[in-house]
């Protein structure tokens, strides 16, 4: 319930409170008779907000503090002196307490001058210097006043954050081939049909390879699986070496892989995967092992298709590269 004696209404229970925070210097708003019919909380609901320890401030329409709770008193470390909002920002930045400021104290006074008291109620983040963060709400009334009332959501927010972490920690497993640490076959599909249908609606150029190991089959028999899992990271590091930041790199089966090239020519995407190829088919040693491998891959350019018939065309080049005889690369038709 509120009467229409603030801040008369402050002498019992309020004033003990506001005493304990200015010792000296408890003020009243100069003019509240301008500001309209002013409003005032019970002596009872002001000592059940000291008694309870939450954050709690009022501010007159002039945002001179008129009450604070020892809670609001501590989280801002509001001194006997700080007589307005301004007073206690300004005590803030200069003791590196309270709240983050991001821009001088000036430019952010400024820019809260302008929130404050914007809208009838707002609530909004603190982050705080310390590393806690809190919610403020803030309630304007009866011609500017204004209640503020601050929660500590640190447990919240550790929470999210720990939360964000895992989720984007479990998003970069579910995307990631666990050997090779390339994208795997979900993730850039996905990519790849985006990236197709992009290219189609712009007409931008796009080129894709598919690449397969040759006779892979017969590494894993002859020096065993452990040596095959190399030659499949060995490709991968050697492949990376070899494309752009723009270009994606991504495993798609066994040792089977796919090299997306947004903005590449058929020609171009050829000598590119070439160039792998004549890499892969040169080094003599993997892993400190004796051992070459090669690779057959069938290049196709986006020529507006649908994602499926550009992998088909990609993937029918690649057949023909192996009966080809492998080690070789096929432009698709
Ligand atoms: P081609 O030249 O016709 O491609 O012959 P290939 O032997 O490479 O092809 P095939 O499909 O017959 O065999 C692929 C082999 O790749 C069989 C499989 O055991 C092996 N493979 C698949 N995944 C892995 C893996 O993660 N690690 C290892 N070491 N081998 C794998
Ligand atoms: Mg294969
Ligand atoms: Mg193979």
């Amino acid at each position: 319930m509120l009467t229409k004696e603030f801040p008369k209404g402050m002498s019992k229970a309020s004033s003990i409170i506001a005493a304990s925070t200015y010792p000296t210097k408890r003020r009243e708003p100069e003019t509240p008779e301008t500001a309209g019919s002013h409003s005032a909380f019970p002596d009872a609901l002001l000592a059940g907000f000291a008694a309870s320890g939450a954050a709690i401030a009022l501010f007159d329409p002039a945002d001179r503090l008129v009450f604070t709770s020892e809670g609001m008193r501590r989280i801002y470390n509001i001194q006997p002196d700080c007589a307005s909002f301004d007073d206690i920002m300004r005590h803030c930045h200069a003791t590196r307490t309270g709240p983050r400021f991001s821009v001088d104290i000036e430019t952010w006074l400024s820019n809260a001058r302008q929130k404050r008291r914007s809208a009838p109620y707002r609530s909004f983040e603190i982050d705080m210097v310390d590393g806690s963060w809190f919610w403020s709400s803030e309630t304007t009334y009866d011609g500017g006043w204004v209640l503020l009332f601050v929660t500590d959501i640190t447990p919240l927010k550790t929470n999210e954050s720990l939360l964000r972490l895992a989720r984007d920690l479990a998003q970069q497993a579910a995307d990631t081939d666990a050997l090779t640490g390339l994208l795997n076959r979900r993730h850039v599909m996905s990519v790849f049909s985006y990236k197709t249908l992009e290219a189609g609606e712009r007409g931008t150029a796009l080129s894709v390879a598919l690449i397969d190991l040759d006779h892979f089959k017969t590494i894993n028999d002859r020096f065993g699986h452990a040596a095959g899992d190399k030659v499949l990271c060995h490709f991968a590091e050697l492949a990376k070496q070899k494309i752009r930041d723009t270009d994606t790199l991504a495993r798609i089966g066994g040792e089977e892989f796919m090299l997306l090239m947004p903005g590449v020519r058929l020609q171009r995407a050829v000598d590119i995967v070439e160039r792998i190829r004549e890499a892969v088919s040169r080094s003599t040693h993997v892993a400190g092992i004796d051992l070459c491998y090669t690779l057959s891959a069938g290049i196709a350019e986006c020529i507006g298709e649908c994602p499926e018939e550009l992998f088909q065309r990609a993937d029918k080049a690649l057949y023909r590269a192996k009966q080809g005889g492998r080690n070789r690369t096929e432009a698709a038709r």
